[in-house]
């Protein structure tokens, strides 16, 4: 059983690491901002009443989050464990959290204040496949196209400088807070999160090793196909 929380400000890569993470702990990523997006687009009322707050770069308030989280940990998917990305976002989720499914490690993504807003403002996202890409520190080999699938990348609403200079200040007063309470209860892993996403995922390797050893070898022994 794995229940990892990646933590870190909006722009620290914490959405490039997570696929790759979630894989090599065998769990399911679960994005709580890609879940709200797709209900976004889909219109549902859920969906509707997010939309007017991540628009904005706020956050959605807590209990319709803390619901949504609940109805989807009750899949069967998640015995082996979550990896959760983008939540908790408040102390009110943590504890909330603390009630439903304990976490047992958390990586904070540790990165420079300053960097943020241009990793944010040129950040590029495949619509079809999800891929993340950034228009200064990766970009794809294409212009505006993403390597997987050729297809036209998109630049999302809240990563206009507005709302993003509005995200970085809501994680710095909501969610920063939290750095705290997962140390306290000695579960941070702190993780640089400078420079290129292949040596972030080799410092997260190194972190998870502690976590789980025997998945973390089994996956560096698999060869490539
Ligand atoms: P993200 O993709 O994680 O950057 O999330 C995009 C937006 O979704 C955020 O700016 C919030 O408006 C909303 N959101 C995602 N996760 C949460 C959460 N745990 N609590 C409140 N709002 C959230």
């Amino acid at each position: 059983m794995a229940r990892v929380v990646l933590l870190g400000p909006p722009g620290s890569g914490k959405g490039t690491q997570a696929e790759a993470i979630a894989r090599r702990l065998g769990v399911p990523h679960l994005s709580t901002g890609a879940i709200l997006r797709a209900a976004a687009a889909a219109g549902t009322p859920l969906g509707r009443e997010a939309e007017r707050y991540m628009g904005a770069g706020r956050l959605v308030p807590d209990e319709l989050v803390l619901g949504l989280i609940e109805e989807r940990l009750s899949d069967p998917d998640g015995r082996a464990g979550y990896l959760f990305d983008g939540f908790p976002r408040t102390v009110a989720q943590a504890e909330a959290l603390e009630h439903i499914a304990p976490v047992d490690r958390v990586l904070s993504f540790e990165i420079p204040f300053e960097e943020l807003l241009q990793r944010l403002t040129g950040r590029r996202t495949c619509p079809a496949c999800g891929s993340v890409y950034n228009t200064v520190t990766l970009p794809p080999k294409r212009a505006g196209r993403c390597d997987r699938d050729g297809a036209e990348l998109t630049k999302r609403s809240d990563d206009e400088e507005g709302a993003a200079r509005t995200r970085l200040e809501v994680y710095r007063k909501e969610t920063a807070p939290l750095l705290e309470f997962y140390r306290a209860r000695k579960r941070l892993a702190p993780i640089d999160a400078t420079g290129a996403p292949g040596l972030v995922a080799a410092r997260i390797d190194e972190a998870l090793e502690a976590l789980a050893p025997s998945s973390a070898k089994a996956y560096r022994s698999t060869p490539a196909p």
